[in-house]
Formats: C-alpha cells, sequence, structure tokens
C-alpha cells in the first residue's frame, strides 16, 4: 500500500515537472519533446540497436551491461543517449508535441 502511493506521488511529481519544463520551454522558444514512456531506453544498445539490455526492475541493480555487439553501456549514459536521439528523430518527423 505505502510503496504504491509513493509510486503515485513520484508519477504526480514527474508529471508536474514535465508540465512546468513544457511551459518554461515554450515560455522561452525552446523545443520540448515527449518521448513515450515505454521507450526502451536502457535495455537499448546505443551502438547496434538491439534490445540486450537489463530487463524491468530486477535489471535495476545493473549499473552496466555488455551488449553482443561488444559495447560496454553505463545504464544512465546509454539510456541518455538513446532518448536525445529518439528525441530528435520525433522533432526531424515534425510531430514534437506528441
Ligand atoms: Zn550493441
Amino acid at each position: 500500500m505505502a510503496r504504491a502511493f509513493g509510486k503515485s506521488v513520484h508519477d504526480q511529481s514527474m508529471g508536474m515537472f514535465a508540465r512546468t519544463l513544457e511551459a518554461k520551454c515554450h515560455r522561452y522558444g525552446r523545443g520540448f519533446v515527449k518521448v513515450d514512456r515505454y521507450f526502451p531506453s536502457t535495455r537499448l544498445c546505443s551502438r547496434c540497436g538491439s534490445l540486450s539490455g537489463p530487463k524491468g526492475t530486477q535489471g535495476l541493480s545493473k549499473r552496466t551491461w555488455t551488449c553482443a555487439c561488444g559495447a560496454v553501456h553505463d545504464r544512465d549514459q546509454n539510456a541518455e543517449h538513446n532518448l536525445r536521439a529518439e528525441g530528435r528523430r520525433i522533432v526531424a518527423e515534425g510531430r514534437p508535441d506528441t
């Protein structure tokens, strides 16, 4: 119960953060792109594109992983790289507000 409540508060906080960031970007003439919440940013290898990274909440403790292509990834840096690339792809398609 307490865990579900904590997740709910976390989801609301992230929602408010996203809305505030979007408003500030709009105010200062900056682009804002929302990536789909189910985009596999941590599982996707940023070098070869395979979905070979740690999966689900059990994979949260794995901070680094090695892809079959030989690339060694820091979990957060790999996710950041994938999210940035996905955001740029969305902008290039001309649909940044989806
Ligand atoms: Zn790879």
